[in-house]
């Protein structure tokens, strides 16, 4: 958890710094405007005036979800079993420690000097970099917003764009600062990004070991779903000898029907995409006759607390299939973005689940008041002085039917607890505007 905390800071000081850099600000709230419309726009072209579009699609991921968590034990059998079938290997990890223990000894054992890394929150939630760059590897992160965060010293500040906070020439600067980029290179987003390219190719030819985590995994096949719009999850499933999963294990299907439907509405959620650019399916490890994939495919299952939430008051948390789209609409994150959350999960999806799964986290109960906290308007200032509201619990999203337009797709709930939220209520001016440029 050590790499997720910025030492020596408390949650009032992060966050009262990240209100005070109004370039940060001003980054974050161009970002989530745009993921936000995006959001709306690809949604809206569900719509077929029939009752049907945007919300039967959650409806059915709903009920998707409910079936999954209904026979969650089972369908993690069938899955390791399909795994097993198929020559890959499965850890079943109840804590984080577990699981960081058994990659590091993956790593070790293949005498891997090089990890290239895809983007996955799972393996933040581990912490599993410091831990094998401790071990003597190399470790690479290949997702473009994860490599440069990666070279800032920094954290994911957003679940899905994990430099949103970073405008181009700050990314430009890093570049020349970290990597020796030439000093003229332009700030045009394809300039930097074919900068990247150059570099993470030889990341990709040169890695021992891949670790990704998984956006579904598919029950009835023991397949792995990784969604991505660069493509280095399939270069980094396809080329190292070795590739580890990190699969949460709330985030099955048990079928192909219920997979593409909860990636029909992820990639509409997470950035209004009919699909993401690239969808790829991993199904066991390298076969006889095939010329690419790993030889060696492990899968971590990874419980750190979830198991605890099924069929409990958070059971629903576990619906959660990670879109970031309550983070672009959440007038708290939309002021600090990620960091200030002090761990892994930000926004309202964070303010739920920090507490639930960050047992170490020495914070984790005051990331729940930052949820109503700045958000000034209907769900903030007017409700803060209702104690009563306090002691129940908010809804972030409810049911498709009871949920506006525009609000994200599955559901949480949040306590608040009102002495906090007035303790933190005077740090910055509420609906403090944000310049949008
Ligand atoms: S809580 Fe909902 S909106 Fe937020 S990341 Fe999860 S699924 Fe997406």
């Amino acid at each position: 958890m050590s790499g997720h905390q910025l030492s020596g800071t408390t949650l009032r000081e992060r966050t009262a710094a990240a209100v005070a850099d109004e370039r940060l600000r001003g980054n974050v709230a161009r970002a989530v405007d745009r993921f936000a419309s995006h959001r709306l726009r690809g949604l809206a072209e569900l719509d077929d005036g029939q009752g049907g579009g945007p919300d039967a699609l959650r409806r059915a991921a709903r009920a998707v979800k409910a079936d999954v968590l209904a026979r969650l034990p089972d369908l993690l059998e069938q899955f390791a079993d399909r795994v097993l079938d198929l020559g890959g290997h499965v850890c079943w990890a109840p804590t984080a420690a577990d699981a960081r223990r058994y990659v590091v000894e993956v790593v070790r054992s293949t005498g891997a000097r090089r990890v290239a890394k895809s983007k996955s929150m799972a393996t933040e939630e581990i912490d599993l970099n410091p831990a094998l760059e401790a071990a003597g590897a190399e470790v690479v992160e290949t997702d473009l917003g994860e490599w440069i965060v990666q070279l800032a010293g920094e954290t994911p500040s957003h679940i899905i764009a994990p430099a949103l906070h970073k405008d181009r020439h700050q990314i430009r600067d890093l570049f020349v600062d970290a990597v020796a980029a030439p000093a003229d290179l332009p700030t045009e987003p394809a300039e930097l990004v074919a900068f990247a390219r150059r570099r993470l190719r030889d990341v990709f030819l040169g890695a021992d070991v891949g670790v990704t985590g998984a956006n579904v995994a598919v029950a009835s096949t023991g397949s792995i779903v990784l969604v991505t719009n660069e493509g280095n999850g399939r270069l980094v499933t396809a080329l190292p000898r070795v590739h580890v999963v990190v699969l949460g294990m709330e985030r099955l299907a048990a079928d192909w029907h219920q997979a593409e439907l909860l990636l029909a509405l992820l990639a509409r959620s997470a950035t209004g995409q009919r699909l993401s650019s690239y969808t790829s399916v991993v199904t066991g490890p390298r076969g006889p006759g095939e010329v690419d994939g790993p030889e060696e495919l492990h899968v971590v299952v990874l419980d750190n607390g979830r198991s605890e939430l099924l069929g409990g008051e958070h059971h629903e948390m576990l619906a959660c299939i990670r879109c970031g789209a309550c983070l672009n609409v959440c007038p708290v994150y939309r002021q600090t973005g990620g960091h200030a959350y002090g761990w892994v999960y930000p926004g309202p999806m964070g303010a739920v689940l920090t507490p639930l799964l960050a047992a170490e986290h020495p914070e984790r109960d005051w990331v729940l008041t930052r949820i109503l906290w700045l958000s000034g308007t209907e769900i903030g200032r007017n409700r803060l002085g209702e104690v009563d509201t306090m002691r129940r619990y908010i809804y972030i999203h409810g049911a498709p039917d009871e949920a506006p337009m525009g609000v994200p797709s599955s559901i949480g709930c949040i306590r608040m607890r009102n002495a906090e939220i007035v303790e933190l209520f005077d740090l910055v001016p509420v609906g403090t505007p944000v310049e949008i440029s």
